[in-house]
């Protein structure tokens, strides 16, 4: 797929402001060009007439004012990351003013899962695309880098921040062009990811370490470029062929581009704008040489910024930028310069092409095989079949369908026996076999895939027969979601039975060492799936289970295999997770209690029930022979001879009513019980690594010894609720972890050493 061909895509992004310099900034409906109408200093600006303001027109693929993360998402990134699985590269750059929106855009808020930005939305449209095209096996790395001062610095460093001692320019990395691969920055690590959470998590500890850096120096963010690279591989699972197609998608949060006399910075600062502003003019400088066609060079190497992105910018690769922008008047020089920037960018050419490779050990592998079938072929030529030519070409489509047919009726008993007639004849028959077998096989497991999905919807609408049947009563309704887990419960040994373990390698490689082919490969489809399974079966908020067990991740134990998550979770619950544990086992016990009480007044209740039921046809007997005997009235009430029964069930009256009315408010606490039962559960699956987090959420104690009252719920602290969608829960997930990482740094007195910038 090529998402942008011709020139490199531009779009602007307009800050949200109440101050929206009207009249100044127009943003024409055609929702794509942005007229400028500003009076400039005369001085400066010789073609304006002083007191005149000058006007500008640009038109772009697109003006984004007002509009989600979502929508500009879908708009600006999406297309490119879909690009990235059919081969083709990637890049999108936010350029603009400091403060302008450019981290907003690239990474987004890392506290709100709605307002996160292209990085984890990419991350999770690449996993879901993984799992869609099952017929490919991905490998996905990534690469986290920053450029302070002229510096290239690892926000992944594979050395632990804690034992980083080796010597800064030990640890430097440098930009290097390799035949046949470009550009490649020697030493910056890149890091398989199997999954969606652990490449959240990564994103987190990158931008933790960006952060803990500005701590170091007292920079701000945007004062450094960052790099965040994802690198592809996808070879088809059922072709197979020596060709692979890669590509690398590179997000890229530019430094604020404002000018050095704007900002009035000095010492650290000013040397901070030096090198940004050195690099940024080179970027543009960089930009108009590749907007010409006649200029032979392109100054990619002036600066560590354009030689990194030597690959990324135009080219083969699908290139856009995101010209960040504030509404406001105040603002409108430095605007200005991000829409000229912006326009320069866009009459930059692009010709997207698939990155294609050829598996060199593959290729050989192939070609050894082909030589060992020519001599077989050779050798049954000269014995067996000497006066017969024989072919020794592949077989056509031709004959292949030839043999098909010959087999069909073989297997249908029409055809007696199929002779022999060369050695890739033979093979061909065999691989007919095969396919034939296979498709048998699909029909069986497809039948009683059926069958069986019929025998689960009996199962269920019997459940719900039953419980329908024994209506009203609390015993059914016990004895209803009793019945409803422990079939959720035996779904569930299934699902457990047929996992296998994810077994990770969570070893990083660099870019400097090894061909494609030595790369740890990864059957990421796969994997994914295990581990969507696992996660949806533990976090499932919505599945109650049976009254006496725990709510536990099972999955089996490997032997030298690093602790199961049962084990880390039943370490979990003893530890960290005690507080919560011993709540819900305490909640549970109460809900068992309050259960057994709805039992015992059921019972109660269809006791007085009766009791009615035999009293009131005991009276209407009773009236029945009275009016036999022609008896219809009695003079006063003392002489009503059924006063004693009328009395006993007026009695009972009041005692059902009672009942009913207690009955009713035990089934309230039952259901608020299940309430905290159901939220202590999730905290505790979701909380499991989550120490943190999990720390903030106040549960309320147990209502053991206290009356419930109907408004209850509302009196709880409200913990708050994990994310529905599986993907808000991995990022959710990751950040709490980056957040007890950080936490454990701060308490270490961690600071990230920073590389010395070279002299210049
Ligand atoms: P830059 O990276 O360009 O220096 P930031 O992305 O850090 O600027 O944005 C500065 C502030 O403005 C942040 O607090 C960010 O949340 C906010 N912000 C920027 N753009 C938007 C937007 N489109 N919607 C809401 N808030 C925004
Ligand atoms: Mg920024």
């Amino acid at each position: 797929m090529k998402a942008h061909s011709g020139n490199v895509g531009v779009f602007v992004r307009i800050r949200p402001t109440a101050h929206f310099a009207q009249g100044l900034v127009e943003c024409l409906p055609d929702g794509q060009t942005v007229n400028i109408y500003h009076r400039r200093d005369s001085k400066k600006t010789q073609d304006s007439i002083k007191g005149r303001p000058s006007s500008w027109s640009f038109r772009l693929e697109g003006v984004l004012q007002d509009v989600s993360q979502e929508e500009v998402y879908d708009r600006v990134c999406h297309p490119l990351v879909q690009g990235a699985f059919d081969g083709y590269n990637g890049t999108v750059m936010c350029f603009g003013q400091t403060g302008a929106g450019k981290t907003y855009t690239m990474t987004g808020s890392t506290k709100s899962y709605k307002q996160r930005g292209f990085i984890p939305r990419a991350l999770q449209q690449v996993f879901q695309e993984i799992e869609r095209r099952t017929d490919f096996s991905f490998s996905v790395q990534l690469s986290f880098m920053e450029i302070y001062n002229e510096t290239l610095l690892d926000l992944l460093s594979p050395v632990s921040p804690l034992q980083d001692s080796a010597p800064p320019s030990a640890r430097g990395l440098v930009v290097m062009e390799e035949p046949g691969r470009g550009v490649v920055i020697k030493g910056l690590s890149l890091h398989p990811v199997f999954s969606e959470e652990d490449a959240l998590d990564l994103m987190f500890e990158a931008d933790m370490n960006r952060v803990t850096g500005s701590h170091a120096l007292n920079r701000n963010s945007s004062r450094s470029h960052c790099i965040f690279s994802l690198h592809i591989e996808s070879r088809s699972r059922t072709l197979s062929e020596a060709k692979y197609v890669t590509s690398k998608l590179s997000l890229v949060d530019l430094a604020g581009s404002e000018r050095l006399g704007k900002t009035g910075s000095e010492g650290q600062m000013l040397k901070e704008s030096t090198y940004i502003n050195k690099s940024l003019s080179f970027l543009e400088q960089t930009i108009l040489a590749l907007a010409d066609r006649r200029r032979e060079h392109v100054p990619f190497r002036h600066t560590k910024l354009t030689h990194a992105l030597k690959n990324s910018l135009g080219g083969n690769c699908n290139t856009v930028l995101v010209a960040n922008v504030y509404g406001e008047a105040e603002h409108l020089d430095e605007t200005l310069c991000t829409m000229h920037f912006a326009r320069r960018m866009k009459n930059v050419k692009i010709q997207p092409a698939v990155n294609e490779h050829m598996d060199p050990a593959l290729q050989v592998k192939k070609l050894q095989k082909e030589l060992v079938t020519l001599k077989e072929e050779m050798s049954i030529h000269n014995t067996l079949l000497k006066n017969q030519s024989v072919e020794h070409e592949p077989l056509s489509e031709a004959q292949l369908a030839e043999i098909s047919t010959e087999v069909q009726s073989y297997l249908d008993g029409t055809l007696m026996e199929i002779s022999v007639k060369s050695i890739r004849q033979v093979e061909a028959v065999f691989a007919q076999f095969k396919l034939a077998v296979q498709k048998q096989e699909q029909k069986d497991v497809m039948c009683s895939t059926c069958s069986s999905m019929k025998k689960d919807h009996g199962a269920v609408t019997s459940d719900v027969k039953e419980s329908d049947g024994r209506g009203g009563t609390e015993e059914a309704e016990a004895g209803g979601s009793v019945a409803s887990d422990s079939h959720k419960q035996t779904r569930r040994a299934n699902t457990t039975a047929t996992k296998t373990k994810k077994s990770k390698d969570k070893h990083s490689t660099t870019q400097g060492d090894g061909s494609p082919s030595s790369k740890k490969r990864c059957e990421t489809s796969s994997r994914k799936q295990n581990t969507s399974q696992t996660s949806e079966k533990e976090l499932d908020p919505q599945e109650p289970e049976a009254q006496n067990q725990e709510a536990q991740p099972v999955e089996p134990a490997q032997p030298e295999s690093p602790p199961t998550k049962s084990e880390c979770f039943e370490d979990f619950k003893v530890g960290p997770g005690s507080k919560i544990s011993s709540i819900l086992k305490e909640n549970k016990a109460v809900l068992l209690e309050r259960r057994s009480l709805v039992r015992q007044l059921t019972e109660e209740i269809n006791a007085v029930k009766g009791e009615i039921d035999h009293v009131m046809s005991t009276l209407l007997q009773h009236k029945q022979m009275r009016a036999a005997r022609g008896v219809y009235e009695y003079p006063s009430e003392d002489e009503e001879p059924d006063a004693d029964l009328l009395l006993q069930l007026s009695k009972l009256k009041t005692l059902y009513r009672l009942r009913h009315v207690a009955l009713h408010d035990v089934k309230a606490e039952v259901n608020y019980c299940e309430h905290l039962v159901h939220q202590c559960r999730v905290r505790l699956v979701s909380g499991q690594f989550c120490l943190l987090h999990m720390n903030s959420f106040e549960f309320t104690a147990p209502m053991k010894g206290r009356k419930l009252q109907s408004d209850d719920t509302e009196q709880q602290p409200q913990a708050e609720l994990p994310p529905d969608a599986p993907s808000a829960q991995f990022f959710h997930n990751a950040r709490c972890r980056t957040q007890k990482r950080r936490d454990v740094r701060a308490h270490s007195g961690y600071k990230r050493l920073l590389q010395t910038p070279p002299a210049t």
